[in-house]
């Protein structure tokens, strides 16, 4: 007798699915299985407040364990789903048993890419993704000096940001030109280059690591391809994720850039959703498929399954934001850059409030803004409506841009 959802993965997407499940009306059964011991948690704080200090494990468990019960959501932990079988529309886990489906949701998430280079197994080389990783990070952090962080991206400047707030001597090496630089403009870039070299932290771009040297099995050095080495007790790697898809490949659902799925979220079997990390998606906006990897893409896309699932079938069309906090700056983005030809400056960045509007055939495509939500927010429903805006319109502040939303909703 199949039961009714089971859901893969009891991360954000999974927890969210599950959760609005529920709201919808859905009254069959739930079943969330997650490898993971912990119960369902957000992942944001463990780059930002947990390692230092200021939430703690508590703040960030997405709700507390009687939610599940009491919402009738079976939750469990610590299992790992190792096969689907599609014929008999069951998954099997790790420990042998079936557990049947009428609906499958894979929100598997996504895992640490790691870096290949000599000396990447020496104690003190640690990746963050998971709660237990967090932890050890943060004890590590305890007695670590010299602490030399790999990869210019947002958790690799979380990290440093974090590190050196507690007063430690932190390099960050990244092997591009400039930091975040897949995600944002020049302007951006730099302006956030600044900024940690302003606390005290030292960045350099271009840097290729060649080798992780240690001592009786603990990290001392990395050492860069230009032969310069950098004095290290702690080296933290964040050099980018890559889907969890190996479940839906070898189950025989199609797999590009994540598990692919259509308008509807929906895999090529039309029992089986996949959201959050592990799944490429058509969007509207960057109007190219692409796997996104953010809190909101994770809530969004599992609360529109669920309405699905739920009997009110919903295309997935929600727009993509992020946001990351490094120091006291907070960077929010909304909408989605690729392919930008032009941008505009709203505000000037040694204001340290400014942002950043990219344009592609005059049409808004994203909007970055740093310290300044109210941007953010407005840039959020200007895409959403395509109202029309030129980057001169933009970059003048005198303009209010409130007045344009209003004024593309008359004209819709
Ligand atoms: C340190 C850190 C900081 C971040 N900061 C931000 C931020 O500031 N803003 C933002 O928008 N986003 C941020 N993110 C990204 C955001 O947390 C993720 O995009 C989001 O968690 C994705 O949700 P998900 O459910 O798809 O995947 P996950 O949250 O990764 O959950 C997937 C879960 O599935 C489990 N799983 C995988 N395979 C199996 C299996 N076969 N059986 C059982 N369980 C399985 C995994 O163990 C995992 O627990 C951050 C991520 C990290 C790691």
């Amino acid at each position: 007798m199949p039961t009714g959802a089971v859901i893969v993965g009891a991360g954000q997407a999974g927890f969210q699915t599950a959760a609005s499940l529920r709201t919808e009306g859905y009254s069959e059964s739930i079943v969330l299985i997650g490898e993971e011991t912990h119960i369902p948690y957000q992942r944001p704080p463990l780059s930002k407040g947990f390692p230092l200090g200021t939430q703690d494990l508590d703040s960030i468990e997405l709700r507390p364990r009687a939610f599940y019960q009491d919402h009738r959501i079976e939750l469990h932990t610590g299992e790992s789903v190792v096969a689907i079988e599609r014929a008999e529309r069951r998954v099997r886990l790790a420990s042998g048993r079936h557990i049947p489906y009428q609906t499958l949701i894979l929100a598997t998430g996504s895992r640490n890419r790691i870096l290949a280079c000599i000396g990447g197994e020496l104690d003190g080389v640690l990746y963050l993704r998971s709660l237990d990783e967090a932890r050890v990070i943060k004890e590590r952090l305890k007695d670590a000096q010299e602490i030399v962080v790999i990869g210019g991206g947002f958790i690799g400047l979380e990290l440093a940001a974090v590190a050196r707030s507690l007063g430690k001597s932190v390099t960050v090496l990244e092997v591009l030109p400039r930091l975040m630089s897949r995600v944002v403009a020049p302007i951006i870039s730099d302006f956030f280059r600044e900024l940690h070299m302003s606390r005290g932290v030292r960045v350099i771009c271009g840097a290729s690591v060649s080798e992780i040297a240690g001592s009786k099995g603990k990290v001392r050095e990395v050492r860069a391809n230009d032969d310069t080495v950098y004095s290290a007790d702690l080296v933290l790697v964040g050099v980018g994720v890559m889907p969890n898809t190996e479940l839906a490949r070898e189950a025989g659902l199609r797999v590009a850039n994540g598990i692919a799925v259509d308008e509807y979220l929906q895999t090529d079997d039309e029992h089986i959703y996949a959201i959050g990390d592990c799944a490429e998606h058509p969007c509207s906006f960057a109007r190219a498929r692409v796997r996104l990897e953010s809190v909101q893409n994770a809530a969004d896309q599992a609360q529109c399954v669920a309405a699905t699932i739920a009997g009110r079938r919903e295309l997935y069309r929600a727009l993509p934001w992020f946001w990351t906090d490094q120091f006291d700056i907070k960077l929010q983005m909304g909408g989605i850059s690729l392919g930008y030809e032009r941008i505009a400056t709203r505000g000037a960045p040694e204001s340290r409030k400014f942002s950043v509007f990219y344009f592609k055939e005059g049409r808004l495509l994203a909007v970055d803004s740093i310290n300044r939500p109210l941007d953010h927010i407005l840039a959020r429903k200007l895409i959403e409506a395509g109202a029309p805006l030129s980057p001169e319109q933009a970059a003048d502040e005198g303009v209010d841009l409130r007045k344009l939303i209003g004024a593309s909703k008359q004209h819709r």
